[in-house]
């Protein structure tokens, strides 16, 4: 090819990439599969290699920038970037309400309400379309210079997308990451011995600061825009058209907002906001409230600090200040010593918390905690409680900072045994297998309601069951006769307190009914490192038994695929090179199939790396390690003998296995209202067990919204704006025995609508 026709060539195939970047990232809706998306982009490589001459700046293969540098230089905003006066309640809005009003002189006033993300705010320069600048904010008069960074955001266009883009356009917005993301990034960070970041915004601020743009892109960064800086050729005259002129640009945004135009319906918006903004895949925590029209905004001018039309509402904190009266050790089920704030009680979140965790030494020592400190105490969802701060101007002056490893003594608080730093982990460990602490918290686990529903075991139960040496290991409960465990003292040796015959028949039968209870349970219970209950339950959905997890060909492959990627990553050779690329592409491609991995946001360098979708390849290794382990192979056996045989769901896995993937593979569906055959939880779980998931949000990925009895409206119209189909019960029914029916036969269901795209939902 000469010089001229690869020009050409190249010019069309950087447009075409640019093209449906824009229909994957911006629109969701690819028109080629990622597969042929890597061909063009492996040929735009190709060519450019051929003839570097004709390499550009923006080219798509140049988004990662070659060598680290040395540090950031400090830049000026062309327009300072402001923060935002924040409000709390009602009261602070209906002021901001009045000052607007008399402020324009005029009622007629319409809000924009936008979720207000927990990011790191950014100012993105284009020039005459060409992406020159990113800058943090900095102190908002100047920031640091991160666009070496910033490029390698695959959602992000180095060109806007326009045929005659304005000469300056700057697009504000948010770096983020998606909880999804952050979660894959510290599992990541774990396996390979470093510190986890402590929540989403950290791991992003962090990320920005590497210096090698390199590994920022392998980090899962985002960003999304909701304003202008500096523009010139460019005049938009409300919110609602800057958010589309963004758009339009290529930009993601949030979508529309939403819009109130007086009191009543601002704080409407705010609750409904409020409600909805942990569906959203990154963490909101607040709204905006903005003057929809920009002449009424000039009007209203600005502080030095701030805008005066726009507001932030914080959504209320769930956190609380209390005093720390003592720090405890509480030794985990795998051995993990765990310092624990004993806190004078405090509500929050709805509950009454006197308990929290400090995580551990490194966290006590660099946030200086001491007993005595009143502490900031944080409840997120449905996680403990956990010590996030402390109020220095409040410490007592005889508080003594906190020495871990001199309140340890060497020495397990259990059973005395001496205690190691695991330099893993950050953590100090008893290692003995026999400690009492470790052999009670294995049997509290094994006794949850998602793992074998022992309720009888409660309460004191499994502390005295092993503190009188009648158990040990979980597995010794089931040689427990109802005589002994009726006498079993549950008091003290001058106070006793028999357990009772009627409360050890309960147990009794209670382990009678785990005996029969499927592999899912059984796999939660066993406390393997890693596996939680929904990880149990997707590693159930591809095996028949515990035999079969403990030699699966498929963990294995996912462990392996893992490696074979880290490898390239870092390998040179190219014999090497190759042949790894081909283990992984035929591993990729075998798990692809089953639904276990999918190629990933940072697939796009010439090759497709995946990333898991339910079952990570640390968790595979640690579930494999598991089971070839002395003790983990005693458990088998011992599980034989009591002739104990958990069941996976077979019919899927055979599917699985057959390669056809599962009949309902792909699919999502979103609950709403009652179902009158089963319930919710068990509609999930019927779901899930064919291979499809189950989410709480519409998306424009849900394949159906299955609608009982007595539904909200908001998921339904929802549905409806997205042109998403919505099942009744009967029709529910009938999808679930097709599909039940399907897997029996090894075959797949045809997907009732076009297979997802695979575009994060951006939830609105
Ligand atoms: P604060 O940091 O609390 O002063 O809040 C102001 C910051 O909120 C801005 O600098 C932005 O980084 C951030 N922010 C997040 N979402 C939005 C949004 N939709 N509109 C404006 N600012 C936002
Ligand atoms: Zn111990």
């Amino acid at each position: 090819m000469n010089r001229d026709t690869a020009h050409q060539r190249l010019q069309y195939l950087r447009q075409e990439l640019r093209r449906h970047n824009r229909l994957y990232y911006i629109d969701a809706a690819p028109e080629i599969s990622d597969r042929d998306y890597d061909r063009l982009y492996a040929e735009v490589l190709d060519l450019e290699r051929d003839f570097p001459d004709l390499v550009t700046a923006d080219s798509p293969t140049r988004r990662v920038g070659g060598e680290p540098i040395e540090g950031f230089v400090t830049r000026r905003h062309s327009i300072p970037m402001m923060s935002l006066e924040n409000s709390y309640n009602p009261d602070d809005l209906r002021r901001f309400h009045e000052y607007v009003r008399r402020g324009l002189g005029s009622d007629s006033v319409t809000y924009v309400i936008e979720p207000k993300v927990d990011g790191v705010s950014i100012s993105v320069r284009y020039e005459d379309g060409l992406l020159t600048q990113a800058l943090t904010r900095g102190n908002g008069t100047e920031g640091d210079d991160v666009t070496a960074n910033i490029r390698t955001i695959p959602s992000l266009p180095l060109r806007l997308d326009a045929a005659a883009p304005p000469a300056v356009v700057e697009a504000r917005g948010e770096v983020y990451m998606s909880r999804a993301g952050f979660a894959e990034l510290n599992q990541r960070r774990e396996a390979a011995g470093e510190t986890p970041f402590a929540n989403p915004r950290n791991a992003t601020a962090g990320t920005l600061k590497q210096l090698d743009p390199r590994l920022v892109a392998e980090r899962p960064l985002d960003c999304v825009f909701y304003a202008f800086g500096e523009v010139r050729g460019l005049a938009v005259h409300s919110q609602i058209e800057l958010l589309e002129t963004l758009r339009r640009f290529g930009l993601r945004t949030q979508g529309a907002p939403a819009v109130a135009h007086d009191l009543d319906g601002l704080w409407h918006e705010i609750q409904a906001l409020g409600q909805r903004r942990h569906e959203f895949p990154y963490d909101i925590d607040g709204a905006v409230i903005k003057v929809n029209d920009i002449a009424q905004r000039e009007v209203l001018g600005a502080t030095a600090k701030a805008p005066s039309w726009a507001r932030a509402f914080k959504y209320e904190a769930e956190q609380r200040q209390t005093t720390l009266r003592a720090i405890t050790i509480q030794v985990g089920r795998t051995g993990v010593l765990t310092p624990v704030a004993e806190l004078e009680p405090v509500a929050l979140a709805g509950s009454t918390v006197s308990r929290a965790t400090l995580h551990n030494e490194d966290d006590i020592r660099r946030r200086d905690v001491r007993v005595g400190d009143t502490v900031v105490v944080e409840k997120a969802g449905d996680v403990i409680p956990a010590v996030v701060g402390v109020v220095l101007e409040r410490r007592p002056p005889d508080a003594v900072p906190f020495d871990f490893a001199a309140h340890l003594q060497g020495r397990c608080p259990s059973c005395g045994e001496p205690v190691r730093r695991d330099p893993l982990f950050v953590a100090w460990r008893c290692e003995n297998l026999q400690c009492p602490a470790q052999s009670v918290r294995r049997l509290e686990h094994f006794a949850t309601r998602n793992a074998l529903d022992l309720e009888a075991l409660g309460g004191i139960v499994a502390e005295k069951l092993v503190e009188r040496g009648l158990v040990r290991e979980p597995l010794d409960l089931f040689a427990l006769d109802l005589e002994r465990l009726a006498a079993l003292n549950i008091g003290t040796d001058t106070e006793p307190r028999v357990f009772g015959a009627s409360h050890a028949a309960r147990l009794i039968e209670a382990l009678r009914r785990a005996r029969e209870m499927p592999l899912e349970r059984w796999l939660n219970a066993l406390g393997i490192p890693d596996v939680g209950s929904r990880t149990a339950s997707h590693i159930a959905r591809f095996h028949d038994d515990l035999a079969a997890v403990a030699h699966s060909d498929i963990l294995r492959d996912l462990a392996a695929l893992f490696d074979d990627q880290e490898a390239l990553r870092k390998t040179t050779s190219e014999a090497d090179r190759a042949e790894r690329l081909e283990a992984a592409r035929r591993r990729g491609d075998a798990l692809e199939r089953l639904g276990l991995v999918k190629p990933g946001a940072t697939r796009r360098g010439g090759l497709t790396t995946y990333v898991t979708t339910c079952i990570g390849p640390k968790t595979a290794q640690s579930v494999l390690a598991f089971f070839a382990t002395p003790a983990g192979k005693a458990i088998l056996e011992r599980l034989e003998a009591l002739g104990i045989r958990p069941r996976g769901q077979a019919a899927t896995a055979a599917t699985a296995a057959a390669g056809d993937g599962a009949p309902l593979a792909g699919q999502t569906f979103v609950l709403t209202g009652t179902l009158t055959s089963m319930s919710r939880d068990e509609a999930q779980r019927r779901i899930r067990a064919l291979g499809g998931n189950a989410t709480d949000s519409v998306s424009r990925h849900t394949t159906a919204l299955v609608a009982g009895a007595n539904t909200g409206a908001r998921k339904t119209e929802k549905a409806a704006q997205l042109g998403v189909s919505v099942l009744d019960e009967t029709a529910f029914l009938d999808l679930i025995a097709h599909a039940e029916a399907a897997a029996k036969a090894g075959s797949a269901l045809p997907p009732s609508t076009p297979a997802p795209p695979r575009q994060p939902d951006l939830g609105l």
